[in-house]
């Protein structure tokens, strides 16, 4: 303490701690569930959107444009979503659809297109899911000029995270997901041992940087974790929209 008086290290101390906490992780969500007062993600520009981005060598392609075989019905029978020329559609009233395959820590690929033209404001325009594990939701939504609780917008941890800015595209426009999650870890006596870790690109864009979830996704709630198997399937929300998916693929982070 020669240099600089004991004050100005205090000062200095709380600056970087400060910058330290600024740079962490989310661990807590930042505002009450789907609190319309919570501030609104800034809105920017992800520049034009891109050709698909081709599945590297060791990913597993969930959607090719083409086939709906790697995907399933929760009742288990084939998938019935609309497949049409490079891209799967809602088909509503016909349910979600989870795939096949079972994933625990995963890179997930996913690109997605809202109707166009669009229709319904909120919560009904746009809305579909995807849903680690089934059951940890990334918020699929129409955020185009389109104003919801921000925890409930695209690129959301529904109900628990809203996106860090709203790097959403135009109706009509394909836009990307780009997902690393780390599933939940429980004890051998279903005890949480360690809670889910997720981080989002949207459109290329930084959204979601390794927030801690709370638990599973529920709405006008936050449930605790409970146990579940280390694997289970990725599904997609179908809530009655028709929105577009195309060019799904997965790396497997634990082998
Ligand atoms: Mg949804």
């Amino acid at each position: 303490m020669n240099a600089i008086s004991r004050r100005e290290w205090l000062v200095a101390l709380t600056a970087a701690t400060a910058a330290a906490a600024s740079t962490s992780a989310q661990s807590t969500p930042p505002c009450a569930q789907h609190a319309r007062t919570c501030p609104a993600p800034p809105v920017i520009d992800a520049g034009s959107a891109g050709v698909p981005v081709p599945p590297p060598s060791d990913a597993v392609v969930l959607f090719d444009g083409k086939s709906l075989s790697e995907w399933r019905s929760s009742d288990g029978s084939p998938a019935r979503w609309l497949v049409r020329s490079g891209y799967m559609e809602v088909a509503a009233g016909t349910g979600g659809i989870a795939t096949v395959r079972q994933f625990g820590d995963v890179q997930l690929h996913v690109e997605w297109a809202s109707p166009n033209p669009p229709k319904g404001a909120d919560q009904d325009r746009g809305n579909s899911g995807v849903f680690l594990m089934g059951r940890y939701e990334v918020q699929v939504l129409d955020s185009y000029g389109n104003v919801t609780y921000p925890d409930g917008q695209a690129g959301a941890v529904y109900g628990q995270y809203p996106p860090l800015v709203n790097a959403s595209r135009p109706p009509g426009v394909w836009q990307t997901y780009d997902i690393v999650f780390h599933r939940p870890r429980f004890g051998a006596g279903g005890a949480l041992v360690s809670p889910a870790v997720l981080t989002v690109f949207h459109n290329g864009v930084l959204i979601q940087d390794g927030v801690t979830l709370t638990g599973p996704t529920a709405h006008q709630s936050r449930p605790a974790y409970t146990s579940h198997p280390d694997r289970l399937p990725i599904s997609l929300q179908d809530h009655a929209h028709p929105v577009r998916f195309r060019n799904i693929w997965v790396r497997e982070l634990e082998r």
